[in-house]
């Protein structure tokens, strides 16, 4: 029974989904442990290694329980866990929207085609810009509408980098794609004009929850 799988969990809480086209709508959140890919603008470093452990069934009941219309799955590097898969599909049999957010390091064609996947395009200020997994795209060019790319830009070289690896990768125009700004690191006004010059079909995203509360603030 996939259900009785046991999986690591650095959390699971309930809040607003801050980094996507579903910002601002209440969700929980389930926050698997464990990744060790050392981006350097990682926000989540409690959730590296340790987590408790339970099954896939306890954790989304816990979940379910919040009663928020989206759940999403996230980490740490969710994918790294073989849990996470069931959990994904658990989650589907019983929420109408399930987001998985992974940091876009490994295949996603195992993952349940009704999950909303957003996938993060790693820019160079992240240290492992060459570790992006390439064959993620095809897969987002056969099945648009499943997937959201997601840029976290630090400096206008990560900027330019992205609008280059848009283009040259067919997803401009094609997927949803998001550009954020490294939390304090990237001024939005000046990402805000880079986007509106360059005429961009990008959507710009804040990460709500960290203006909501408090930026270091955890389990929201
Ligand atoms: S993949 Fe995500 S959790 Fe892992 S180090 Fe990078 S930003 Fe942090």
């Amino acid at each position: 029974m996939s259900g009785s799988l046991e999986i690591a969990v650095s959390e699971i809480f309930h809040s607003i989904q801050g980094e996507s086209s579903f910002a601002g709508w209440p969700c929980a959140f389930i926050r698997l442990a464990g990744c060790g890919h050392g981006c350097r603008n990682c926000d989540t470093g409690y959730a590296e290694e340790g987590g408790v452990t339970m099954t896939v069934t306890e954790a989304v009941s816990r979940a379910l329980s919040f009663g928020a219309p989206c759940i999403e799955v996230t980490g740490g590097e969710p994918l790294l866990q073989a849990g996470a898969y069931p959990l994904l599909e658990e989650l589907c049999e019983n929420c109408p929207q399930v987001l998985l957010e992974t940091g876009g390091f490994l295949p996603v064609d195992q993952v349940d085609p009704r999950v909303r996947i957003i996938l993060d395009i790693k820019p160079p200020s992240s240290g492992v810009s060459g570790a992006n997994c390439i064959e993620n795209l095809s897969l987002a060019l056969e099945s648009p509408h499943r997937f959201e790319f997601k840029f976290v830009l630090a400096s206008r070289e990560d900027y330019l980098w992205a609008k280059e690896f848009i283009f040259g990768n067919l997803l401009a125009g094609t997927c949803t794609i998001l550009f954020g700004a490294v939390f304090g690191k990237l001024e939005l006004q000046l990402l805000a004009g880079w986007i509106l010059e360059d005429r961009l079909p990008v959507r710009m995203q804040l990460q709500l929850h960290k203006y909501i509360w408090k930026p270091d603030t955890r389990g929201v």
